[in-house]
């Protein structure tokens, strides 16, 4: 059975993973033309997510790359003094395995682990795909497969060819989120410098293995701003606008937008979907049930996601129509449940009154200064959704190859219309 994965960053490397360790071919299309390793973000992998990549066998490649980000300075807009706090007590009061890497090098990660099994074809995009399986491309002659999945991200593709428009299906959350790359002038390491005021944060954090940083903004806006997608001087002059004022260091992090080598600006929104397969079309990670970028987990979800898919798929003797709904019955709660906890995030991470601002403060300081125990409880204590991730479980499913293996080759429409949907 010949499967096609459009996508490879998080989601799209770990179902090519799990599918041909399943027995499947497995071709990936990416539409850069090859993996990013520049700009980026930091993501989180919570006990899920780590144990899937155990499985895998590259949780100690993760773990060598790992940022390291274990302090956090946190400055109250017009506090004299920082409160300090200690990160990784937040990190193991949410989940008790958790590690936090560049999402480039998660990618990287995951693609070497998979490059020798998975045809990768980079600088290409699907423009058709029909019911039969036929797909078309921007630059490939076509061809044929049994599935096809969309694996490319909030904005996927795949979706809007088979679903429709993307603002059918997003909600906003009334908030915005920017990332800066910018040189490591204050000599950042494992320490994230963050800087919070009513309905706007920004965060600065660096690792010595990065050689630079990288500046996360938040902020809230009640009503959807007036913005071109690739209009990189308006989303410029937006995050000016709503960060003036915060802070000296976050005036010299807004002079570098100028200068800045990548830079990333998007609304925070909620893929909000009744289903996410139609026919032998389904979808896997943010492009299907995307939380909220930066604040809903959604790395560890896609990680998830993945997995479960690949194995519903080889539990189902790779019949779509029984391990697609098998697959999103699995994954509906904690789709859900990711949803609470990114309404939930955004309210702490961007608060809206300046009590909000000084209740982060405090919560963190609490939490830091407590032993891990009480600090758990009282995260659980304080919210509801904080261990989410924490209490995900993940089946096991079959660890052998199935005879519906086919070999990974292009193959001509003609050639591949033979091959055997098991
Ligand atoms: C600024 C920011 C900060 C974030 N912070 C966090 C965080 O702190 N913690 C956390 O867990 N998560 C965070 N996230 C979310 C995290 O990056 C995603 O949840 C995760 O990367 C999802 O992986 P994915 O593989 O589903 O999608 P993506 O990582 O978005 O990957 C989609 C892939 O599809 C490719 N693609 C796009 N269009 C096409 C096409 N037409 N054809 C082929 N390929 C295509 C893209 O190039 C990309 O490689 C953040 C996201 C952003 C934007």
């Amino acid at each position: 059975m010949r499967i096609l994965v459009s996508g490879a960053s998080v989601a799209g490397p770990v179902l090519a993973y799990w599918l041909t360790r399943y027995g499947f071919s497995v071709t990936v299309v990416e539409r850069a033309p090859a993996l990013r390793k520049t700009g980026g973000h930091a993501v989180d992998l919570y006990r899920p997510a780590v144990d899937i990549s155990e499985k895998m066998g590259v949780l100690p490649r993760v773990e060598e790359r790992a940022t390291g980000t274990n302090r956090m300075t946190l400055c109250r807009e017009g506090a004299r003094r920082p409160v300090r706090v200690d990160l990784s007590k937040i990190f193991s009061a949410t989940s008790d395995r958790h590690v936090e890497v560049m999402r480039d090098d998660l990618s990287e990660i995951y693609y070497d682990a998979t490059r020798d099994d998975v045809e990768y074809v980079f600088d290409d995009s699907i423009t058709a795909i029909s019911p039969d399986g036929e797909v078309r491309f921007e630059n490939a002659a076509p061809r044929r497969f049994d599935l096809v999945v969309g694996a490319d991200g909030l904005h996927s593709n795949v979706r809007r060819l088979v679903f429709g428009d993307e603002s059918r299906f997003s909600s906003f959350i009334g908030a915005y989120l920017g990332v800066l790359t910018l040189p490591n002038t204050s000599g950042l390491d494992g320490e994230l410098l963050m800087h919070v005021g009513v309905g706007r944060t920004a965060g600065m954090y660096g690792a010595r293995h990065l050689g630079d940083a990288r500046v996360l903004f938040l902020f809230r806006s009640e009503r959807e701003l007036d913005y071109h997608h690739r209009d990189v001087p308006r989303q410029k002059e937006l995050l000016r606008g709503a960060f003036d004022g915060l802070h000296a260091d976050v005036d010299r992090w807004l002079d570098e937008l100028d200068r800045t080598p990548a830079f990333y600006f998007d609304s925070i929104t909620q893929l909000r979907m009744d289903t996410w397969s139609r026919g032998r079309v389904t979808l896997v990670g943010d492009a299907g049930y995307c939380p909220g970028p930066a604040v809903g987990g959604s790395t560890s979800l896609a990680i998830v996601g993945a997995y479960v898919l690949a194995g519903e798929l080889a539990r189902a003797g790779c019949d779509h129509e029984r391990a697609f709904p098998a697959y999103e019955r699995a994954m509906a709660e904690h789709v859900r449940g990711s949803r609470a906890v990114a309404l939930s995030a955004a309210k702490t991470l961007i608060p809206t009154s300046r009590l909000g601002v000084s209740g982060l403060a405090q919560g963190a300081r609490l939490i830091s200064a407590l032993p891990a125990g009480p600090s758990r409880a009282l995260l659980r204590l304080t919210t509801k959704s904080a261990r989410l991730y924490n209490s995900m479980t993940i089946d096991d499913y079959p660890p052998r190859p199935h005879q519906w293996a086919g070999s990974a080759s292009w193959a001509t429409p003609e050639a591949a219309s033979g091959a055997g949907s098991g």
